[in-house]
Formats: structure tokens, sequence, C-alpha cells
């Protein structure tokens, strides 16, 4: 079974211009040129999910303002409905600013969308801010998934608002059973990640971290290292597709020398224990 935690579509009218817009800002972010890996469309990522041989593509959404949340749960939930033909799951999204934010909850929990994406860059707020805090609080208490956006973002280097510490900050007021840190723990802060948070009972996602095309990618025998040492049961195989073919994803990830087992349980395992998707 094998189960991407971690990808993302847009919706058909806007899927170019946002991609266009998201390519420029990892080059004025990174200096470097990035191309997606596939047509950013609900369409692209199932045919991608197929010709890769994932049984689930599961998509994190990121409400930007406060007025997205309820529109796209109400899609995501309808989306979820074709999820055995489609190969998509889409989780909740909400922003930290929706003073609605129970009621918002309720409805994701109601629908099943299982977890909430957060994204503190793209949401311009620090991830130990009591607005995160009330939020994953709640979640938590309804036994939603948390996946979080975690370290530098390819096109917004200037601000990190997720780093360990913050994470640390969160924890001691608040330790949600299902919160994943998307990219290792953090995009480019691995050793941090190693340092301060491996061991804790917290889920990481792999999206992106071994992708060649970006500037940086964590080394297999950091990720192998890390692997060991945080526990193959806490570890999620993720892609961020679009920003990572998920088929040379797939490739990356055999690559490391991990026994049968613990390859399993990242690769779908994992993720299927906590959110019963099939
Ligand atoms: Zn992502």
């Amino acid at each position: 079974m094998i189960i991407d935690i971690h990808t993302h579509t847009f919706p058909d009218r806007i899927a170019e211009s946002a991609i266009v817009g998201m390519e420029e800002n990892i080059l004025k972010g990174q200096g470097m040129e990035v191309k997606c890996a596939r047509i950013p469309t609900f369409k692209g990522l199932s045919d991608s999910t197929k010709k890769a041989g994932i049984d689930l593509s599961v998509v994190c959404p990121v409400a930007t303002n406060v007025r997205q949340p309820e529109k796209i749960n109400r899609s995501s939930a309808k989306v979820n409905e074709k999820m055995d033909e489609t190969k998509i799951f889409n989780f909740g999204a909400i922003h930290p600013d929706c003073e609605n934010y129970m009621e918002i909850i309720d409805d994701i929990v109601a629908m099943e969308l299982k977890a909430i994406k957060l994204h503190p860059d793209y949401q311009n707020t620090f991830f130990d801010d009591d607005k995160y805090l009330r939020i994953i609080d709640y979640a938590a208490e309804k036994d939603l998934g948390i996946i979080v956006h975690a370290g530098e973002d390819v096109g917004l280097p200037e601000s990190v608002h997720c780093t360990p510490d913050m994470v640390l900050d969160l924890w001691k007021h608040i330790q949600p059973e299902k919160l994943i840190l998307a990219h290792m723990g953090g995009w480019k802060m691995w050793n941090e990640v190693e340092e301060k948070l491996l061991g804790l009972p917290i889920y990481l996602d792999t999206a992106v971290v071994q992708n060649d095309k970006l500037p940086v990618k964590i080394s297999d025998e950091q990720l192998k290292r890390m692997i060991d040492k945080h526990g193959a049961d806490k570890i999620l195989f993720g892609t961020d597709s679009p920003w990572y073919d998920q088929s040379q994803a797939l490739k990356d990830f055999d690559r490391i020398e991990l026994n049968e087992k613990d390859k399993k349980l990242i690769l779908g395992e994992n993720a299927n224990r906590m959110f019963k998707f099939m």
C-alpha cells in the first residue's frame, strides 16, 4: 500500500497562473528555476498517482484568507466521495484568523476530512501563535490530524514561521496525537530538527526533501539517520507533488537502506493506521 500524504492541486481555471506565480517566487527566493513536475490540476494529480502506482494521494489545501475554508472544505468533501476512482483524498483547510474556527472544525469532522492543513508562511502567522494553539487544541480534541508546513518555504525564504523551537514552544502547551511536520520537520533545518525534535511523538513527512531539482536536498545518509533515530513508525511518505515527480520520489526513497518492514510503514501503513483511508 502506497500513500502520498502531501500533495497539492489547484482549481482548473487558476492552475496555470498560480503555478507561474509560485515558480517566479522560487526564482526570486532561491535564485533558481524550479519547474512544476505535473499539470497542477486535480486531473493531473489523479493521472500522476495512477502512473506512479500510488494507491492514494492526499491533498493538503492551504487557505490563504478567512473566506476560503468553507468553500474549499465543501468541495473537498465532494471530491472524497470519488476516492476509489480518482485515488485522491482531500484534507480540510482552515485559516488562523477564522474566529469561527470551532464551527469550521466541527464541519471538517462532520465531512470526515480527517485532518487540517496549516501553512504558517502563507498564513502569515507563527506556529506557536495563540491563534494556531486554539485551532490545534480543538482539532486534536476532535481526533483530527494536523499537518503543518515546517521550515523554510522555497518561495518565501525571508521569514520562517515554523521552526523546531516554535514546535517545542507549542509542545509545552499541547501535545496533539496526530501532528505531522512536513518536510522532515523543517525544510533546510534538518540539523536543528535532529538536535531538538527527533524522538518526540510527532510525525514527520518526507515531502520534497529528496528532490534534487530544488536548491537543497537532504542527503541519503541524513535521511536514513533521522528515520532510525526518530522511528520509522512516525515517518510518512510524501512528495509535495506537483513540486516533485511522484514516480521519481518513489525511486529516490527506495535508495534509502531500510528493512522491508520499515519501508512499508513509511510508504503507507503509518498513514493508513492514523487515518483509516482504506
Ligand atoms: Zn506542500
